[in-house]
């Protein structure tokens, strides 16, 4: 991702979508739904370029995890595609609730992924522990999920897949169990990491301040059933890192207003 300074040291991450930077998932005209019930989403297109962080902020129901689901191949659509420009490995999923299993150490929870491509327990081990650190867990390592609050095991859920580099990540909701400081340094280090690897990330909120902090481009969708993606816009105002945090463009509390 591009900067582009201000006169004022102030600097704009160069929003969406340098030109030719690849596409790493194209969502297209989605319907999803439960059972025989009313769809939840309707006619949803989205896509993510890399280096490029895209929010879906909505109201609570209104079908973000659904679109999740919907790309990470865990539940089929009911009509549209999704379509991906890496192989589906490369995708890395933070859950809402988070999947740690319970009889392993947090840092053998992250170290798991490592294992499983083939790392030695060692080497894993220790760049788990590295990752726990980075992310504030530092003196953790050992406990088990259950002996974590709400917080760190979702720390750990985040170290967990960070530490398998994913070229796309989906996030559902992940910073918000977090507390400012931890999220101001989870944030900044997603942000850079975003910047230096290019990768690719869908961040699903239902803070829009928080989605105008992080993110290129935000995609609000309506309230459900057949909730649709009413209002796509890039983040244009400036945001320097110090930003992140502060109350967001005042402009879009009528708007959020009107259409939630
Ligand atoms: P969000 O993540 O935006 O809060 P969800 O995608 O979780 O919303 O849910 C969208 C709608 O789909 C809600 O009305 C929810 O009740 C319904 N829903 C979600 N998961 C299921 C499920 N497994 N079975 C039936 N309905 C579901
Ligand atoms: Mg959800």
């Amino acid at each position: 991702v591009a900067h582009e300074a201000f006169d004022d040291g102030r600097e704009l991450r160069a929003r969406a979508g340098s030109k030719n930077a690849r596409t790493v998932v194209s969502v297209r005209d989605l319907a999803m739904r439960y059972g025989k019930a009313e769809p939840v989403i309707e006619g949803v297109s989205l896509e993510v370029r890399e280096g490029e962080v895209v929010s879906l902020v909505g109201p609570s129901g209104s079908g973000k995890s659904t679109i999740l689901r919907a790309i990470s191949g865990l539940h089929a659509p009911l009509s549209g595609n999704v379509e991906l420009g890496i192989p589906a490995t490369e995708m890395g999923f933070l859950f809402q609730d988070d999947a740690l299993l319970p009889w392993r150490t947090a840092r053998d929870n992250v170290a798991l992924g490592l294992r499983l491509r083939g790392k030695a327990v060692g080497a894993a081990r220790e760049e788990a522990a590295d990752w726990m650190a980075r992310l504030g867990l530092k003196g953790l390592e050992l406990r088990y999920p259950r002996q974590l609050s709400g917080g760190q095991r979702k720390r750990v859920a985040l170290a967990q897949v960070l530490a398998l580099k994913p070229r796309l990540l989906l996030m559902d909701e992940p910073f918000a169990s977090l507390d400012a400081i931890v999220r101001h340094r989870v944030t900044q280090d997603l942000l850079d990491w975003v910047e230096r690897e290019g990768i690719a990330v869908l961040l699903v909120t239902h803070d829009l301040e928080e989605a105008q902090a992080l993110s290129d481009v935000v995609n609000l969708l309506s309230r459900g059933p057949r909730a649709r993606i009413s209002h796509r816009y890039p983040v244009e105002i400036p945001r320097p890192r110090d930003l992140i945090g502060v109350r967001g463009h005042p402009t879009f509390a009528p708007l959020l207003q009107r259409i939630w």
